[in-house]
């Protein structure tokens, strides 16, 4: 999507080799404009699979996610990185190693609004390794829902994500493809 890439080109800031910083218009400050367009693209591509339900990981996928599921007119349903004891019976978790924290965390379900008749669009703001991705499916199978498809703003081609994702047999669509990051330089698959 040209938007987001020219977007990522204006605004994007390459911290190293691996991490892209997006604060000012995904992560930190949200462009709602950007958002809305983001939200159709991803309500188009997904238009004809029947989703019932959009889930996205808090807290930078909640506003695209938000978009996508309001032109698909369907709910969205936000997993929780922290784990709550009050909820613990009526719950679905998983644990997910976050890429830009190096840490391990709970994602977490209710069991209130994922069942068997669901078909389930992921969406989320980078992937990287597809441990966030990998963990949302997690918890998506727990609930017998099936996963309709894999949106990303922001692919990190270079790392292993993409491709454990496509080797599961997930439909990913990825609306920024950056094959390199390098000193300040930010490059596109296509
Ligand atoms: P993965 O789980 O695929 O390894 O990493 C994806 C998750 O890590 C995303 O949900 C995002 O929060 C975070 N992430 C991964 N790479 C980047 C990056 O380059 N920049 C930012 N801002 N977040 C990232």
């Amino acid at each position: 999507m040209d938007l987001l890439k020219n977007r990522i080109l204006a605004d994007g800031q390459a911290l190293n080799e691996n991490v892209l910083k997006v604060d000012s218009f995904i992560n930190h400050q949200v462009d709602p404009k950007l958002m809305d367009v983001i939200g159709k693209e991803f309500a188009e591509h997904y238009r004809n699979k029947n989703v019932t339900k959009v889930v996205t990981i808090e807290s930078s996928g909640i506003a695209p996610a938000t978009f996508t599921a309001l032109y698909l007119d369907v709910p969205l349903i936000i997993l929780k990185k922290c784990s709550s004891k009050t909820l613990a019976d009526d719950v679905f978790q998983t644990k997910v190693t976050s890429f830009t924290k190096n840490i391990e965390y709970d994602l977490t379900l209710s069991k209130n609004y994922v069942n068997d008749n669901d078909n389930v669009l992921v969406i989320d703001d980078f992937l990287a390794n597809g441990e966030a991705s990998f963990g949302a499916i997690n918890l998506i199978k727990m609930a017998n829902a099936n996963i309709a498809g894999i949106g990303i703003l922001i692919e990190k081609s270079f790392q292993k994500g993409y491709e454990r994702l496509v080797d599961a047999g997930y439909d990913v669509y990825s609306l920024a493809r950056i094959s390199k990051l390098s000193d300040g330089k930010i490059e596109f698959l296509n």
